[in-house]
C-alpha cells in the first residue's frame, strides 16, 4: 500500500473484455444449502520487497453458521519462503459481496508453531495488530478506555492511465474551482462507488461515520469511529477492503499513497483520540494539553511510523505541518495537532492527528498514541 505508486503493476482493464456482471449474478442467486463463505482477510506485504503493507485474502466453506469467533477455524497459507503462516480471526462482518449468512473474518499471522507449542507461533512481521491489542489492554487496566475515530483519504484513479479518475491524462483539474464537499457533475466523480462503498460498510458492520468529497474530483474521504480499542483500525482496514473489492467490480483503481498526484495536495489519515482523561468534565482540556506535550517529545518516533513516503506530503503547505515541526493549536489545521474549537469551548473531548498518511497502518498508529500518551513512565 506504500510505495506502489512509482511501479508498473500488472495489467489492468482486462474486465471490459471478458466479465459480465449480469452473468455473474445468475448464479449469486443459487442456494448454498446451509453451507457458509467464510472470506479470511488478512495484512501482508504489498511487494516482495517486504516493507509496505496491503491486505489479502481467500475463502474457506463453513459447514454452518458460525456463532462465535471460536467456530471459525483457524487457517493457514504459505509464504514466501516456503513455511506456513498462521491466520488466526479475531472480528467478523457480514459480506456485502456475498449477502445472505456469508461472512468476512478479519485475522491475523503467526509463524508456524514449533512441535512442543500447543498455541500459534510469534507475530509475523505484518502482524502489528498484536501488539496493538496487548497496549489497548494495558490502557484498559489503567482505568483508560482510548477512542479512534480516522478519516480515510483516497484517490480513484483510472487503472490504465493511473492518473485520478476522470482528469485528462496528464492534465490538472482548474484551481479556481472549489471542490471540497462539492455537488454537481463538473465537480464530483464517481458519487456511486462512495454511494455503494457508505452502504456496504453499513451492512458489513463497519462504524463508518459519514464521507464527503475532497480538495480535488475523484479525491475522497471517508470517516471511521469513534470506536473503543483495536475496533476502530480492525473497522478500518475492513472498509479499505471493502473499497477495494468493490473497485474490483467497477473496475476503477484506488491510491492511498500519501502524495499520488505531484503538485496537488496530498492525501492523509487525520487520527482523531481521545481517553478517558481527555473526555473527563472537568480536567478533559488540561489532559489534551499534557498529552500534546508528551506527543512532542516522540514525534520523530511518530513520525517513522506515520506512512510510508510521508515527506512528499508533510511540507508545510495545503493544511499540513512540515515534517520536521511539532505544533498544536485549537482549531489550527496548519498545526500537526489539531484541537477543535468546540471541544476547547466544552473543557474536553478528543483531538485530531493530521500527521498520518493515507497508507498508515492504524494499528501502529493507534499503539503509538495510548503508548506515548498512557502507557510511557514519566521522565
Ligand atoms: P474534520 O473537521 O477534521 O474534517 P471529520 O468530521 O472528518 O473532521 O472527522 C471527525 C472524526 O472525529 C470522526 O472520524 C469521528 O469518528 C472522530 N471523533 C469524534 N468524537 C471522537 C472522540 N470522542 N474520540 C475520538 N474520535 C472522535
Ligand atoms: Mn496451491
Ligand atoms: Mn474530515
Ligand atoms: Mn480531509
Ligand atoms: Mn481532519
Amino acid at each position: 500500500m506504500g510505495s506502489g505508486a512509482s511501479r508498473e503493476v500488472a495489467p489492468t482493464g482486462i474486465k471490459d473484455v471478458c466479465l459480465n456482471n449480469a452473468i455473474t449474478q445468475k448464479y449469486m442467486g443459487l442456494n448454498q444449502h446451509g453451507k457458509v463463505q467464510a472470506e479470511y482477510v488478512w495484512i501482508d506485504s504489498d511487494y516482495w520487497d517486504g516493507q509496505s503493507f496491503d491486505l489479502c485474502c481467500k475463502t474457506l466453506t463453513l459447514p454452518d453458521v458460525p456463532l462465535h469467533l471460536d467456530d471459525i477455524p483457524i487457517w493457514t497459507y504459505s509464504g514466501d519462503d516456503a513455511k506456513d503462516i498462521v491466520i488466526v480471526p479475531r472480528r467478523t462482518y457480514r459480506d456485502p459481496f456475498r449477502p445472505g449468512d456469508n461472512v468476512i473474518v478479519l485475522a491475523d499471522t503467526y509463524e508456524e508453531p514449533s512441535e512442543d507449542q500447543t498455541d500459534h507461533g510469534k507475530p509475523t512481521k505484518f502482524n502489528t495488530r498484536a501488539a496493538c491489542e496487548r497496549a489497548m489492554q494495558e490502557a484498559e487496566d489503567i482505568g483508560e478506555d482510548p477512542w479512534f475515530g480516522f478519516e480515510q483519504e483516497y484517490y480513484l484513479l483510472d487503472p490504465k492511465t493511473k492518473w485520478p479518475l476522470g482528469w485528462p491524462a496528464g492534465k490538472y483539474p482548474d484551481k479556481e474551482t472549489a471542490f471540497y464537499c462539492s455537488v454537481g457533475s463538473t465537480k464530483v466523480i464517481a458519487r456511486e462507488v462512495i454511494e455503494a462503498h457508505y452502504r456496504a460498510c453499513l451492512y458489513a458492520g463497519v462504524m463508518i461515520g459519514g464521507i464527503n468529497s475532497e480538495v480535488a474530483p475523484a479525491q475522497w474521504e471517508f470517516q471511521v469511529g469513534p470506536a473503543s480499542g483495536t475496533q476502530g483500525a480492525d473497522d478500518l482496514w475492513m472498509s479499505r477492503y471493502i473499497l477495494q473489492r468493490l473497485c474490483e467490480e467497477y473496475g476503477i483503481g484506488v491510491t492511498f499513497d500519501p502524495k499520488p498526484v505531484p503538485k496537488q495536495a496530498g492525501i492523509g489519515c487525520h487520527t482523531n483520540y481521545s481517553n478517558m482523561a481527555t473526555r473527563s468534565s472537568p480536567g478533559g482540556m488540561d489532559a489534551i494539553k499534557r498529552q500534546c506535550e508528551r506527543l512532542r517529545q516522540e514525534h520523530a518516533k511518530h513520525i517513522a511510523n506515520y506512512g510510508i513516503g510521508n515527506e512528499r506530503r508533510l511540507t508545510g503547505k495545503d493544511d499540513t505541518a512540515a515534517m520536521t515541526d511539532f505544533s498544536w493549536g485549537i482549531g489550527d489545521r496548519a498545526a500537526s495537532i489539531r484541537i477543535g474549537c468546540k471541544v476547547a469551548m466544552r473543557d474536553c473531548g478528543y483531538y485530531e492527528d493530521r500527521r498520518p498518511a493515507a497508507n498508515m497502518d492504524p494499528y501502529l498508529v493507534s499503539k503509538l498514541l495510548v503508548e506515548t500518551t498512557l502507557l510511557r513512565k514519566e521522565s
